[in-house]
């Protein structure tokens, strides 16, 4: 794909001015973070204009990350399934590991823009931190992350490389010592000095601009998608299927197809352990309307409104909240929320690993769980395109030993 399709426009008719996706997302903060909100709302609206900003990006993006990346039919996984064809977004191929690179140089490029010295953030399976640590390091900027201590040991690689890349890692012990616990630690931070830093978040979350800035620089993957499936086709793929954490991966991939309505897209949430509280992160399957971290969406919450602890195998999956956009999707009913638990993400970990010599991400491996299950319930002249989010190389030894390898 040449420069210039990846440069051409990335505004679309959601959200509205006030950042709302219907009766979600929006910007519910403290009065003093609504001028700075505001300022990067007005910064990032006149980059996505701005013809140096969009080739700085379209630059980044196919010298640096490596786009396009390829989309592989996975013919031997689509045998031994006996029905549909599954194809996968090979989000794993990029710099980095995963598709969170493509959103960490936007946001660090608007930064820029900006004139900030600092890129501040959380991080859950350490991913976003690596992204954006990488970001920093290419674009000459500081960068602080901020990770829960739990998360710290189990995705201690990517602490390492974070360092390397000359971020500063900074370890949260509250609360369950996880991904929400990081995010309100580093909003903290950030709101001791919103001069010179800027806060990068790591989804399609947070208030406005937040999810309809990541979702633009994930939509990429779904332009270039839509584009090599014809080539490769002469049409497009029957289902669409991405995990879905906060949710960048799976709209990064779904934005451009929404109004394909022949399309039937399913995004897929971790059931983790079982639906008891706690033992899973299925958000838009078993939470209901709430706010956390400055925006409105289906939140696992108590009585009180406050968020639930939640669970996943896959770090990069255990939030309580969701995407504002994801939110109004699945009222619409344009996508579809199913959800895999871990087991079965194991499995589809192994069988991919094994039939096609290709190691997910435990993310990604939630995407492949359930594109199998539909695979093998359709006729062989359909499609199944999966977002593989990334690649499986920082889980392996967490894999093996709690799991062992299969027989
Ligand atoms: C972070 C991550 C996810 C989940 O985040 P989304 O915003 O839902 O995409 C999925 N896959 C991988 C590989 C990740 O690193």
């Amino acid at each position: 794909m040449s420069m210039e399709n990846q440069k051409q426009t990335i505004e679309y008719q959601m959200p509205d001015e006030q950042g709302f996706f219907g009766p979600y997302g929006g910007s519910y903060v403290p009065p003093m973070l609504e001028p700075v909100l505001k300022e990067i709302t007005e910064a990032y609206a006149a980059c996505r204009r701005d013809p140096s900003f969009l080739s700085d990006l379209a630059y980044y993006y196919t010298h640096y990350v490596g786009r396009p990346s390829p989309i592989y039919h996975a013919k031997e996984l689509s045998l031994q399934l006996g029905g549909g064809q599954i194809y996968l977004k090979r989000e794993d191929l990029n710099h980095t590991g995963a598709h969170k690179i493509n959103h960490c140089i936007g946001e660090a490029l608007v930064a820029k823009y900006m004139g900030k010295q600092k890129l501040i953030a959380e991080t859950g399976a350490g991913q976003h931190g690596v992204a954006l640590a990488t970001a920093a390091a290419l674009l000459g900027l500081e960068c602080d992350i901020y990770m829960g201590e739990v998360d710290v040991r189990k995705e201690h690689p990517n602490v390492i490389r974070m360092e390397i890349l000359g971020a500063r890692v900074i370890p949260v012990d509250r609360g369950t010592k996880t991904l929400k616990d990081a995010v309100d630690a580093a909003f903290e931070a950030y709101l001791g000095d919103t001069q010179t830093q800027m806060y990068a978040i790591g989804s399609v979350v947070g208030p406005h601009p937040f999810p309809m800035m990541v979702r633009d620089f994930q939509s990429v993957v779904g332009r270039e998608a839509k584009e090599q499936f014809r080539e490769r086709t002469g049409g497009l793929p029957d289902y669409l299927v991405a995990c879905i954490g906060g949710g960048s991966n799976a709209i990064g991939l779904f934005q451009e197809f929404l109004e394909d309505r022949e399309v039937d897209i399913y995004g897929v949430e971790p059931a983790g352990k079982s639906f008891s509280v706690g033992e899973h992160a299925a958000t838009l399957t078993l939470g209901k309307p709430g706010v956390i971290h400055g925006f409105a969406c289906y939140l696992l919450q108590d009585d009180q409104g406050d968020p639930q602890p939640v669970y996943s195998l896959a770090s990069g999956l255990d939030y309580p909240g969701v995407g504002p956009q994801h939110s109004y999707l699945k009222d619409t009913k344009r996508v579809n929320y199913v959800t895999i638990n871990d087991q079965e993400a194991i499995d589809a970990f192994y069988v991919l690993s094994r039939r096609e010599g290709i190691i997910p991400a435990l993310e990604s491996a939630h995407a492949v769980a359930y594109a199998m299950k539909l695979a093998s319930q359709l006729p062989k002249d359909r499609s199944i395109l999966i977002n593989l989010s990334g690649r499986g190389d920082k889980d392996i030894d967490y894999v093996v030993e709690t799991y062992g390898l299969p027989k």
